[in-house]
C-alpha cells in the first residue's frame, strides 16, 4: 500500500521510522537516538513476543559492546556458548569447532543462546532508554519513498507519518513488498523447518563426547538435519529442517506428528528425543533463502530478514541482522549530517551486507550439496583450513584476508576434492 497526498492526517518530521522491533530494528532505533537522531520505533506486537533464532555467534558480541548493551545482555544468564558440534546422524562422525580456535580470530571466544522474548525486549528498552519513542501494538501498512520535499510516508493505523528516513526491519515480511526484487541464491530450494521448545532428558553433552555444555548441535542426513540449542535447566530449542518435497512426502498430520516423522530419521536425534517434554508444541517456518536486490532507494532503506535470509544451519541471521543495523545506523547518521554523502553511505552499506551474503550462501551451498559434511568429518581435519572455517561459523563474515571467505564456493570445492583424492 502506497501512502497518497490525501491520506495525511499527521505532518510529523522525524528523522528516522524504524519498523520492526527485532534485532535489526531495535539497535538501528536505538544507535540513531543515541547520535540525537529522533526516530520513531513501531512494532506490531506487544512484547515479549516468540521469536526463533536463538542461536547468537561471537561476532554479535562485538557489536552489542560498541552498542554498550552486551553487559545487560550478559546479565540475563544466558547460555554461554563456545562452539559448534556437528554430528552425522547414526552418530558415527562428529567434529566440534570451539570459537577459541578461530584464524582470523574473533575478539570474543563465545557467544549467548538467547530466549528471544527477553533477548528482543532487552534491545527494544535499551533503544527507549537512548531516546528512541517506541510504540508496540503498531502494524505499519504501507511506506512511500521520498517525495519532492525529501520526505518519505509511513502508513500505521490511521496515522500518516512524514521521516527523512525509513529503515524496513519487518522480518521475513517486510513492510514494503518487494518481493519482485528478490534473488535466490545459486542451487537454493526451498525449506521448512518444525520446531519446539522441548526438556530433554539426556542432553547432548552427555550423548556426544565432543559435545560441551552450551554447544549448538547440528545432526545431518542428505534430505534433513536437527539443530539442538541449550536454552536454559534441560529446556532446547529443537529444530528440523528439511526440503519441501520431503515434507510433503511426510504421512499427513499435524506440526508434532511430521516433527516426529522426520526425527526418525536422524537416529543420533532420537536417541535425545526420547522422554522429552514438550514445553512448546511444535510448529512451522519457512525457510526462504533469497537477497533484496537493492538495499536503499528513496529514503528508505532494509535491514535485517528484511534485506535478506540466510539458511540457519550457521546461525548467522541474527549476527548480519545486528551487524547490518550498526552499519545502516552509521549510514543514516552521516547522510543526515551531510546529505550530499547519501549515495556514497548507501552505496557502502549495501556493500556490506552483500559481504556477509557472499561470505555465507557458499557455506549453506556446500552443505547441502555434501561437499562441507566431508570436510567436516573428515578423520584428520586440517588444522589450518578448520580455523579458517570456525572463523566463518564465528560470524567472522567481514575478513577479506580469510581464503574461506576469499575464496568462497571454489576454496571449499577445491578442499573438499582434495580430500575425497585421499580417498576418505
Ligand atoms: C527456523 C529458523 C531458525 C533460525 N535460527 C537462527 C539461529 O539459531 N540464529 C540466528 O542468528 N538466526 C536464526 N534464524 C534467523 C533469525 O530468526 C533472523 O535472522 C532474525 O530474527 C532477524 O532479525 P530481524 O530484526 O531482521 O527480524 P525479526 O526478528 O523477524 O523482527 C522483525 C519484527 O518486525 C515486526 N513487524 C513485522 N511486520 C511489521 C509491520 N508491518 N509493522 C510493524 N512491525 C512489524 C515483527 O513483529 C518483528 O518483531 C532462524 C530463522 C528461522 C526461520
Amino acid at each position: 500500500m502506497h501512502v497518497s497526498d490525501a491520506d495525511h492526517d499527521l505532518h510529523d518530521d522525524l528523522d528516522a521510522i524504524v519498523i520492526g522491533a527485532g534485532p535489526a530494528g531495535a539497535l538501528a532505533a536505538g544507535l540513531l537516538a543515541r547520535a540525537g537522531r529522533s526516530v520513531l520505533l513501531l512494532e506490531e506486537h506487544t512484547f515479549p513476543r516468540f521469536r526463533i533464532g536463538e542461536s547468537l555467534l561471537p561476532q554479535s558480541l562485538e557489536v552489542l559492546e560498541r552498542a554498550g548493551v552486551l553487559a545487560r545482555v550478559r546479565e540475563s544468564g544466558y547460555a554461554k556458548k563456545h562452539g559448534a558440534v556437528f554430528v552425522t546422524h547414526d552418530a558415527a562422525r562428529s567434529a566440534r569447532f570451539d570459537f577459541g580456535d578461530s584464524d582470523p580470530s574473533s575478539r570474543f571466544d563465545h557467544a549467548f543462546q538467547v530466549d528471544r522474548a527477553t533477548f528482543d525486549e532487552t534491545l527494544a528498552a535499551w533503544a527507549a532508554e537512548h531516546g528512541a519513542r517506541v510504540e508496540f501494538g503498531q502494524t505499519v501498512r504501507g511506506i512511500t519513498p521520498r517525495d519532492a520535499r525529501g520526505r518519505a510516508a509511513v502508513a500505521v493505523a490511521d496515522r500518516t507519518l512524514r521521516t527523512r528516513f525509513v529503515v524496513d526491519a519487518a522480518g521475513l515480511e517486510p513492510a514494503l513488498d518487494s518481493r519482485r526484487t528478490w534473488s535466490v541464491a545459486p542451487g537454493a530450494s526451498p525449506r521448512v523447518a518444525l520446531f519446539a521448545h522441548l526438556e530433554l532428558a539426556t542432553e547432548p553433552h552427555e550423548a556426544f563426547t565432543e559435545a560441551q555444555p552450551g554447544d549448538i548441535v547440528i545432526i545431518e542426513r542428505d534430505d534433513v538435519w536437527a539443530w539442538f540449542i541449550p536454552l536454559r535447566n534441560r529446556c532446547y530449542s529443537v529444530g528440523l529442517v528439511a526440503d519441501e518435497v520431503t515434507l510433503r512426502n511426510l504421512p499427513a498430520g499435524d506440526a508434532a506428528a511430521r516433527f516426529d516423522a522426520l526425527a526418525e530419521r536422524l537416529p543420533a536425534a532420537q536417541g535425545l528425543l526420547r522422554d522429552a517434554t514438550t514445553l512448546l508444541p511444535a510448529r512451522g517456518a519457512r525457510v526462504p533463502t533469497s537477497r533484496a536486490d537493492r538495499l536503499y532507494a528513496g529514503g528508505v532503506a532494509r535491514v535485517g530478514d528484511a534485506a535478506g535470509f540466510l539458511d540457519p544451519v550457521f546461525s548467522s541471521g541474527v549476527c548480519v541482522a545486528l551487524a547490518g543495523a550498526e552499519r545502516l545506523a552509521t549510514a543514516i547518521d552521516r547522510s543526515l549530517a551531510e546529505p550530499e554523502c547519501e549515495t556514497v553511505e548507501f552505496d557502502a552499506y549495501e556493500r556490506f551486507l552483500a559481504a556477509a551474503f557472499d561470505a555465507v550462501e557458499p557455506f549453506v551451498a556446500t552443505w547441502y550439496d555434501g561437499t562441507l559434511k566431508r570436510l567436516f568429518f573428515h578423520p584428520q581435519p586440517h588444522k589450518q583450513v578448520k580455523a579458517h572455517i570456525t572463523s566463518v561459523l564465528a560470524g567472522e563474515f567481514w575478513c577479506a584476508d580469510n581464503p574461506a571467505i576469499r575464496g568462497g564456493d571454489a576454496w571449499l570445492r577445491r578442499i573438499g576434492s582434495l580430500i575425497s583424492s585421499e580417498g576418505t
